[in-house]
């Protein structure tokens, strides 16, 4: 391991293997297994890590269970819930620096992309949430039913919750569900991505000196087709949250049957980015250049298919393929990188299969579509990739790719449009640029999405709802509406005559 002394993160690097965090204390895999974590800009290993599984997630479940029927959590007064989830956010702050290096080597994606987006929205989240824990009341309801009665709704924690997440977000990801979960009463265990498994580490570290209580929030590093069925079969987990592929997400529903357990999915997607003649096409194009290579394209809202107005398409595409050309590509620790390596070899294998894919099935190739190579040629890096004159029907304008590849396709007009962008198994993210106030709420309306930008397109906020129509998931996260996911509903019935 060669990371720099001086790294802020260093202390927490240099104590490895990491250990599972459960029942608030650190332990070994019961297998004493471990895996190495790799830092995909030189394909080095970062740290070793616990390697989780089916026992190990058993004495998580446990812990959790224990903590979730002690009541030391969900039985403590509202506004110390709040306080505590409160101060979360304010140590995230303190150790903002950590956390955007942990997640830069163990991601690749660029440091200022941590610091000025993933960990002041992780922040955030925690804030958002510590303010619904004095407010998660239920309703009193007015009764027809012959005689006296008050019926009212008590709001309570589903139990214990399981929540998988993926690795383009780590950090962002894990706050997401967590607190959320934490806010409502529940007892959590977190399942990070294999790929990054180290900024949950620090988070336990962080719910620890927040004074969470022990069991009420454990990590389980380990692979998905072990640790995470292992959480998603178990008979008493109550609730799972998953973000990931949609392909997983269906084995995830399977392996839920056995107790049916509830289940919130958010899913892959392949969202279209939506350029009207008449829209500010600086904005919208240096917008479209973020919407897919922000995080190199790996955002399940990536707008990955680029739809221009003809009238517009060739000036629009010059002009992305001229920004895809100067993107700086480096490790994600250099502040000077504005896009990073992809998170591993098999990512990258996968997308540039799909630039192959995109060559051979005909598409018009304007910018990148090759690794890079030269210094970079240790890492997983992809040159941001633009091909023009895509076919609805090809390969690359149809599969999620996870990579920083767009796919424009040239559009007539509105019916014209409508029809190629609901033309996908995906519902999860849209973006509408127009200045025609009636043409953007009639498209926004039209769109099968579960979140339509209009004149812009990436602003995500705690308090706005988050998820995807068709496959690409089940329910909303985020906003008021992740209450709904992690609490049980009762209506109290009294007869009053
Ligand atoms: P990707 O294909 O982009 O790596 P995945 O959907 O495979 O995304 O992974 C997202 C998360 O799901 C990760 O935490 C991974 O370990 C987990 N996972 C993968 N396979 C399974 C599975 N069969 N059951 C439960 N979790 C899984």
């Amino acid at each position: 391991m060669a990371v720099a002394e001086s790294l802020a993160v260093a202390p927490f690097l240099r104590s490895s293997p990491k250990k599972l965090f459960i029942g608030g204390r650190w332990v070994e895999a019961a297998s004493g297994k471990t895996f190495a974590t790799l830092d995909p800009s030189n394909g080095e290993v970062l740290a070793q890590v616990a390697e989780g599984d089916r026992e190990d997630v058993d004495r998580a479940v446990k812990s959790a269970r224990a903590s979730f029927e002690s009541g030391s959590w969900r039985d403590l007064p509202p506004a110390e819930r709040a306080r505590i989830l409160w101060k979360v956010g304010d140590i995230i702050e303190e150790r903002a620096a950590e956390f955007a290096e942990l997640d830069s080597l163990d991601n690749g994606k660029p440091i200022n992309e941590m610091l000025f987006f993933d960990v002041p929205v992780t922040a955030a989240t925690f804030r958002y949430y510590a303010g619904w824990v004095t407010k998660l009341g239920g309703v009193t309801t007015p009764i027809s039913f012959p005689g006296r009665y008050l019926n009212y709704t008590l709001r309570e924690p589903v139990g214990v919750v399981a929540q998988i997440i993926p690795w383009n977000f780590p950090l962002m990801m894990a706050a997401w569900k967590v607190a959320p979960a934490l806010a409502c009463g529940n007892s959590v265990i977190l399942k990070p991505a294999e790929q990054t498994p180290l900024s949950a580490l620090l988070l336990a570290e962080v719910l620890q000196q927040a004074e969470v209580p022990p069991g009420v929030f454990n990590v389980i590093t380990g692979f998905g087709e072990t640790a995470g069925a292992a959480l998603a079969e178990h008979a008493d987990v109550d609730k799972i949250a998953f973000t990931g592929s949609t392909e997983v997400g269906k084995l995830i529903v399977k392996a839920s049957v056995g107790n049916l357990k509830r289940v919130s999915l958010e899913l892959g997607g392949k969202s279209p980015n939506i350029v009207f003649s008449d829209a500010d096409l600086d904005r919208a194009a240096s917008s479209a250049h973020l919407g897919i290579f922000f995080n190199q394209g790996e955002v399940c809202t990536a707008g990955s298919r680029l739809y221009v107005q003809e009238k517009v398409y060739d000036q629009m595409l010059g002009s992305l393929a001229s920004t895809a050309k100067e993107l700086v590509l480096g490790p994600g620790i250099d502040p000077m990188t504005q896009m990073g390596p992809l998170v591993s070899e098999e990512q990258m294998k996968r997308v540039l299969g799909y630039i192959d894919s995109g060559k051979k099935e005909g598409a018009t190739l304007t910018a990148g579509g090759a690794r890079a190579g030269g210094a970079l040629a240790r890492g997983y890096f992809v040159q941001p990739t633009v091909f023009a004159q895509v076919d609805g029907a090809m390969k690359i304008a149809r599969e999620e790719i996870f990579g920083p590849v767009l796919a424009a396709i040239p559009f007539t007009d509105e019916d014209d449009l409508i029809a190629k962008a609901n033309d996908s198994v995906y519902g999860l993210a849209a973006g509408v640029w127009t200045n025609d106030v009636k043409r953007a709420h009639r498209v926004a309306h039209a769109l099968k999405a579960g979140v339509v930008w209009v004149n812009c397109y990436g602003p995500t906020d705690p308090a706005a709802p988050w998820g995807g129509y068709k496959q690409s998931g089940w329910a909303r996260e985020l906003g008021p509406n992740a209450l709904d996911l992690y609490t049980e509903v009762k209506s109290v019935m009294m007869d009053l005559s």
